[in-house]
């Protein structure tokens, strides 16, 4: 099967192409070498994107087939109990019309750490959610740290979430995780070859997880205000060490009761493809956490600092049962790191080859001869007007063109 994308404007994961074909060959995108094609797709005024990377979600039934509807062809997991992975996992391999997966699986917390309280809450509320939530392993000790990662890879993660966060930033004060433990978690995870990743929510946090030798951030910080040296050491540090950071503006947004993220649910394009509870979710969100509304300012600027040092900048929503929204609010979270810091174009590539260079993901991320055909085609021009990618005219996945377009 040959689709030919003819004249179309081409963001190949990291700069623009004005005007050119791309060759979609069974599951691959492919040179074009003028030969018949079964199927051709007028481009014209048109941008075709590598399918979106969400670097931060947590899976539940039916979200990666709302993710694919979105662009989102790929979502990193940061915390997924084991029953509930095994069976994401399952759908996304022998599916095509579900975004593929990796998973962290269970992340490491103290005992009743972050996210016990916020567990707790939505499975008082939301009965429906089955395996998605209940009690997991937690960590106490440097000791356990080789054995909790053996017991993770037994289960089939394919990266290490840690959690550091002290609750603090939400007014609450929870159990956290030692500067040792947190260290002894990294070396673990990396003699087991995994990339490790730290929940922070402040800066404080975020300098015990680079301290200990994390290789991403799940988070941007929001504790600090504009301007605060804290932030511009934090960044430098990070820097230095190559740390990544995950944006999830949009969770930030969500939490500090902004009402900023209404916009996204209002906009046509978007609501035309969620189902109504997904509309509600953005409303009334149980497992939302009380934070102060200066936090997603905080954020924003952080993510300014982080960008004007040099630290990669990955688009993450934190998308849950409720809000942000999987794959919707992936068209909320690039216009916000455009307000925060970036062009168009480098807020594109936060989405698409950054997080596939950053989670070893080489089959994807850009638009080349031998990549998966995983591809967003949109009416527009998103490099001008970022939320030109809500206008969804196709999405592929393994080559596979999703019947909705
Ligand atoms: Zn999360």
């Amino acid at each position: 099967m040959r689709t030919l994308i003819r004249d179309v404007r081409v963001f190949d994961g990291e700069r623009t192409i004005p005007r050119t074909n791309v060759l979609v060959e069974d599951d691959l995108i492919a040179e074009y070498d003028g030969r018949r094609v079964d199927v051709e797709i007028d481009g014209t005024g048109r941008t075709v994107l590598p399918g979106l990377i969400d670097a931060h979600t947590h899976v539940s039934d039916g979200m990666l087939a709302q993710a694919l509807a979105f662009g989102v062809t790929t979502e990193l997991d940061m915390f997924c109990l084991p029953s509930n992975l095994a069976r994401q996992r399952r759908l996304a391999a022998e599916r095509d019309d579900v975004a593929d997966l990796r998973s962290a699986g269970v992340l490491a917390t103290a005992p009743n750490g972050h996210p016990s309280q916020i567990m707790a809450a939505e499975a008082a509320a939301v009965a429906h959610l089955g395996d998605a939530v209940g009690p997991f392993d937690t960590i106490a000790d440097a000791g356990q740290a080789k054995a909790f990662v053996e017991a993770r890879l037994a289960e089939g993660i394919d990266y290490l979430k840690i959690v550091v966060d002290d609750g603090s930033a939400a007014g609450l004060d929870l159990p956290v995780l030692g500067p040792d433990v947190v260290a002894a978690l990294v070396e673990a995870g990396h003699a087991a070859g995994l990339a490790t990743i730290a929940h922070v929510a402040t800066v404080r946090d975020a300098t015990v997880a680079i301290e200990a030798g994390v290789d991403g951030l799940a988070h941007v910080v929001h504790d600090a205000p504009p301007g605060d040296p804290a932030v511009e050491k934090l960044a430098a540090q990070a820097a230095a060490r190559g740390v990544f950071v995950v944006s999830t503006l949009s969770y930030i947004e969500a939490i500090t009761g902004g009402t900023g993220g209404a916009e996204l649910v209002r906009d046509e394009r978007v609501a035309s493809r969620l189902p109504e509870h997904a509309r509600a979710a953005v409303r009334d969100d149980p497992g939302a956490v009380p934070v102060h509304p200066q936090g997603v300012v905080n954020a924003a600027h952080a993510a300014l600092a982080l960008h004007r040092a040099g630290v990669p900048l990955l688009a993450g929503t934190d998308a849950n049962f409720f809000t942000p929204l999987h794959g919707a609010s992936m068209h909320r979270e690039l216009p916000l790191l455009i307000e925060a810091c970036l062009t168009p174009e480098e807020a594109l590539a936060t989405a698409t080859s950054v997080p596939a260079r950053h989670f070893g993901l080489h089959d994807r991320g850009r638009i080349a001869p031998g990549m998966r055909a995983d591809l967003l085609l949109v009416d527009g021009d998103p490099t001008r007007d970022i939320t030109a990618t809500r206008a969804i005219a196709a999405v592929w996945r393994r080559g596979v063109r999703q019947s909705r377009g």
